[in-house]
Formats: structure tokens, sequence, C-alpha cells
């Protein structure tokens, strides 16, 4: 049995190159030569499955120690298919916090349709069994929040759906399989935009799930290929690439993480710094449980002395964009992006600050950061 960062490099075993590819070639071939009598096949119509995708959601399935992975288009792609599997009628509890296109697929899409959802604290255990119905199928959350890195265990909650009947489904985007595999954990649903940290490199968007049971597997495999939001092959080899150094470079962007938070941690103009990987945060013990690392994605609050605006215009070396998990670091202030009705209650204000740590010198990242906080003072 190889470990897991060899894996990461080797994948699983290819299936259909007979030219001995040791990199996944890309299958750009929308149909496949199929027995006429029906004889059984592995591809017939590349919606379905084709080798490059089926290389992917086979490595993937792997490095969740899950039963089947999926491919999709899209992060959102892969939940609004996720959900498509519940009949209508079903209730969910979901975690307060979601990410925004996560948020808007359910209350305005999905509300729509047949389903209902109540938000709930996922680290409130007492909160999510209250929220409980009849019609209840699913508790859905992501284990560390978006933006401020709100810490929720998965064992517990898994634990608490299992007693009740209901499944557990865990958005692992800003973890991955390399610091923490829900599906050992007990969910029985684990999935990622893959645009972030599995594919790494902020060229593609994607979605990934992978489910627990053969059961659940056959149902989405079902909707897969029924709705249709697929990864195309070019896009499935890309994130086969993402993959293949996945770990080297959430190393690097952890260390990195670590380092920018210790540093704004001791800063005058910071009045509050939001990273698990720090002693001081709330959810510092549990991710020392349940992770083997705190990733590399942080959020600050500016202390009032600050302008948030003139501070994310300063960065050098930061960009400010809308993403996380690439190469490069990123800025964001996501205040300015709730819609006016939810900025009261986000817990977030015009000070709060995300940032996105890439592969960059640990120095530069800190020195850009300390000259924007000065060139940011009022
Ligand atoms: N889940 C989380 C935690 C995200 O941050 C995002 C996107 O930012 C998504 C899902 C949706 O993924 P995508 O943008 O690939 O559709």
């Amino acid at each position: 049995m190889t470990q897991f960062n060899t894996k990461l490099v080797h994948g699983p075993q290819l299936q259909t190159d007979k030219a001995g590819a040791i990199v996944p070639p890309v299958y750009q071939s929308a149909m496949y030569r199929f027995a006429p009598d029906g004889g059984t096949s592995d591809w017939d119509y590349a919606r379905s499955s084709n080798p490059t995708r089926d290389y992917l959601e086979r490595q993937i399935a792997t490095l969740e120690n899950g039963d089947a992975g999926f491919a999709f288009s899209s992060g959102v792609a892969a939940i609004a298919t996720v959900l498509a599997i519940f009949p209508d009628g079903s209730h969910f509890i979901i975690g307060d916090s979601l990410y925004s296109g996560t948020d808007r697929l359910l209350n305005q899409y999905f509300a729509q349709h047949g389903l209902t959802f109540t938000p709930v604290d996922p680290r409130d255990l007492t909160a999510v069994e209250a929220a409980i119905r009849p019609e209840t199928k699913a508790i859905f959350f992501e284990t560390f929040s978006n933006p401020l890195l709100k810490v929720s265990s998965v064992k517990a909650i898994s634990t608490l759906a299992k007693a009740h009947d209901l499944l557990t489904i865990v958005d692992n985007t800003f973890l991955t399989p390399y610091y923490q595999r829900p599906l050992d954990l007990g969910a029985d649903i684990v999935l990622h935009s893959a645009t972030k940290y599995i594919g790494g490199h902020g060229d593609l968007i994607a979605g990934l799930v992978v489910s627990a049971s053969p059961e659940i597997s056959e149902k989405i495999g079902f909707l897969q290929n029924t709705i249709g939001a697929i990864l195309a092959p070019l896009d499935c080899s890309l994130v086969c690439r993402g993959i293949a150094t996945l770990a080297v470079r959430l190393d690097r962007e952890t260390s990195n993480a670590q380092a920018v938070a210790e540093f704004l941690e001791q800063h005058p103009d910071v009045a509050h710094v939001y990273y698990p990987g720090l002693k001081s945060d709330p959810g510092y013990a549990l991710a020392q449980q349940e992770t083997t690392g705190a990733s590399g994605l942080l959020s600050i609050k500016l202390a009032d002395n600050i302008d948030s605006i003139k501070f994310v215009n300063s960065t050098k070396v930061f960009d400010f964009a809308d993403s996380l998990g690439t190469v490069s670091s990123l800025v964001k202030l996501p205040w300015f992006k709730l819609p006016e009705e939810k900025r009261s209650t986000s817990g977030l204000t015009p000070q709060h600050v995300r940032i996105a740590i890439g592969l960059e010198d640990q120095q530069d990242l800190i020195d850009d950061l300390a000259q924007a906080l000065t060139a940011a003072e009022k």
C-alpha cells in the first residue's frame, strides 16, 4: 500500500494507454467504438465517461478513501448535482456561512424547486440537533468556514447525523484530502471546488465529489450523466497535474500563511487574525485533532485607523482578486461582496480582509503587507 504523497504523484493504474504514457493522456474524443451487439465496453460517449476523466475520478476517490469520484465543470455544478439526488420536499441543515455562490444556489434556486434549508452554526451541535425535522435528509457544511475560518467537527457532526439517519456532506475545498479526509471521519459525501487548491494554478474551474458508499455513488453517477455538468478532458488532465503537486504547494502555502498570521497577530494595525493555525484561534485545538494542517487561507480585521480600500490598493505582491488556492497571493474585502440584507448578520465589516497565501517568498509577503498597512494608515 503506497502512502499519500506517492498516491498524489502516481495516481491509479492507467487502463487504456498502449503507448506507455507516464502522464495520463488527454482523450479528446467525444465518442468511442463499442460492440454493436451491446456487449459491455468501458466507454461509448464522453459525457457518460472518458478515460481522462475516469483517471481523475479514480484518483480523487483513492485520495479520499471513498467508493467513487466524480468530476464536474465547477464546484457549484458538483454541489447542484449532489443536491439533485434528494427527493422533492427534502430539508437540509446547512452551515450558516457557506460560500456565497453555494448560498445562492441553495436559497435562490433549490429553495424554489422543493428543497428547504435551515442555516445553523455547525460548531453548535445542540443547535444542529434542534434543527432536525422529520423531512431532514442531510447536514451540509464547510469544515473551515468562509471567510472567518471557523472550524467545525466532521466527526461530531457525522456521529450526530448517523444517529438521526441523515447524511453528512462536507465541502472540503479549503483543506483538500492532504489536510483532512472527511469520509474517514464519518462523512458520506465530500466535495471540492477544484478551482482552488486541488487545481492549484488559477487556470481552470472544476468541481470534485467523492461518495462513501456504492448506493450514493450510483445516484450521483446517474445524475452526473443525466444533468451532464461534466469536466472536459483537458481540464481533467490539468486537475491531475495540480494533484501531483498538491502536497508541496500546500506545505509552502501553509508555512507562509503561518508566518504571515503570526506577523499580523503582533501588528498594531491589525485588530484580529482568523487562522486556525494560531494557538490563540478558537478552532486551533479541533484543527489539531481533525486536520494535519491549517492550509493557506486567513482573514484579518484591520484596526480602525486603517483604510481597508487603501490597504488592498497598496499591496504590490498580493493581487486583489476573488479566489484562493492558486500559486500567487490574493486579497479581497468580503463584506463589500455581500448582499445588503446579509451585511449586518454576517459577522463581517468593511475592515475584514481575506488573504489567500501563495508560493512567494515568505519575507516578500510580510514586507508587502507591512508597507500596505503603513500606506493605509489614516
Ligand atoms: N465551495 C467553496 C468553499 C468555494 O470557495 C467555492 C468557490 O469559491 C465553491 C464551493 C464553488 O466552486 P466553483 O467556483 O469552482 O464553482
